[in-house]
């Protein structure tokens, strides 16, 4: 029996050489571009314990979850590791990293997560780079929130190891993943003895083997069905531009925002600066008394499908995420998802203006 996604040929070294080229241009990058069989966390775990060892002093800039995770992987290496939390309803600022370098010059990593679909911030790369480059410091970022809902530009930037993801506003696969790596990245990793070799987690192991040798032999076979699906995710976003697709997204954001101030009722934007919200998603405060767990499982009542949940762990009681990236970064999801957070705030005794924040959407996405 024949079937579209069985029994296909194995990928050539060439087409998988493609494809990283490709993403090498969808990040405007001369950087090296190593494309990882599995999910994000897969090049981002990899690229710290390549590069960290028990002589770095890691600055790990905390704007949500993953901020957490990277410094105990951090720590896991034996890196001495200053946390520098901020408040999610906000962003980093560079004066921030800026002082935490005057307090610690030793700094010579910087982890930083640069829009958090988590929580609902974006931080401000550019002017963090120009900090850290001044520094010399390591620079490593997490883009996979952001490519695709805003510019990701790691060589103007001055980032070490960019790694991103598909499975958000590209509106691609999750199982494979790219990581952009410097020459200096490539230096720490080879002269860091920690670094992992002959592993899966080993980016050393595709610099050697992979990109070292010419790009002619992979290391073993590629998630073929993952690397077709990103290669189709990258031809798209070519065809439609990539500009495109970024003001999909800051559209959408943008309407999730006044929507959620027209609707009322005591629905707030979480983050407080609408330019320190991300375009992938956008996360609100419920009004006192309102748990927002109950509210997103009582709005998704109407419509299982709508992309809205409610934060991780501790914030599950005040923020909502409307996760209004890939193919819901459409006037439309914005409109149910507002409609159905509204209707079920009604449920709750809460007055909304239904009308007021359908006007505010079409409006603010125009
Ligand atoms: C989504 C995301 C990832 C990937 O994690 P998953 O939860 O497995 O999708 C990594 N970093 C950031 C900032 C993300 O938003």
């Amino acid at each position: 029996m024949n079937h579209p996604l069985l029994d296909l040929p194995p990928m050539s070294a060439a087409q998988f050489a493609s494809i990283e080229d490709r993403v090498a241009k969808l990040l405007g990058t001369a950087q090296d571009v190593v494309i990882m069989q599995g999910e994000a966390l897969l090049p981002l775990e990899g690229a710290i314990r390549g590069t960290a060892g028990p002589g770095t002093v890691a600055l790990n800039v905390v704007t949500g979850p993953y901020g957490q995770t990277f410094g105990n992987w951090l720590r896991d290496c034996g890196a001495t590791v200053i946390d520098l939390s901020v408040p999610f309803h906000t962003a980093v600022s560079a004066a921030q990293i800026r002082e935490a370098f005057a307090e610690h010059p030793e700094i010579d990593f910087v982890s930083l997560v640069h829009a958090e679909a988590a929580t609902g911030n974006t931080n401000p790369v550019a002017e963090i780079g120009e900090v850290v480059r001044e520094q010399g410091a390591l620079f490593y970022l997490d883009a996979v929130a952001s490519i695709g809902a805003e510019p990701v530009l790691p060589d103007a930037w001055g980032v070490d190891l960019c790694v991103i993801g598909a499975q958000k506003a590209m509106g691609g696969p999750a199982g494979v993943s790219a990581v952009s790596v410097s020459e200096r990245a490539w230096a720490r990793m080879a002269a860091n003895p920690g670094a992992p070799r002959r592993s899966y987690l080993s980016l050393l192991d595709w610099k050697e083997r992979w990109v070292d040798g010419g790009r002619r032999a992979l290391l073993h076979a590629p998630a073929q069905l993952e690397m077709l699906a990103l290669e189709a995710c990258l031809e798209r976003i070519e065809t439609v531009g990539l500009a495109a697709v970024m003001s999909r997204h800051a559209s959408a954001a943008a309407a999730t925002r006044a929507g959620a101030l027209a609707l009322g009722g005591g629905l707030e934007p979480y983050v407080h600066e609408a330019h320190e919200a991300a375009p992938v998603a956008t996360t609100l405060r419920t009004p006192q008394g309102i748990i927002a767990s109950d509210l997103v499982t009582q709005a998704l009542t109407t419509d299982p499908a709508l992309p809205l949940a409610a934060g991780g762990s501790a914030l599950a009681a005040s923020m909502i995420r409307v996760n209004h990236y890939g193919p819901d970064a459409t006037p439309e999801a914005v409109r149910s998802c507002l409609t159905a957070l509204g209707t079920a705030l009604t449920e709750n005794g809460v007055t909304v203006d239904l009308e007021a924040a359908r006007g505010a959407v079409a409006e603010a996405w125009a």
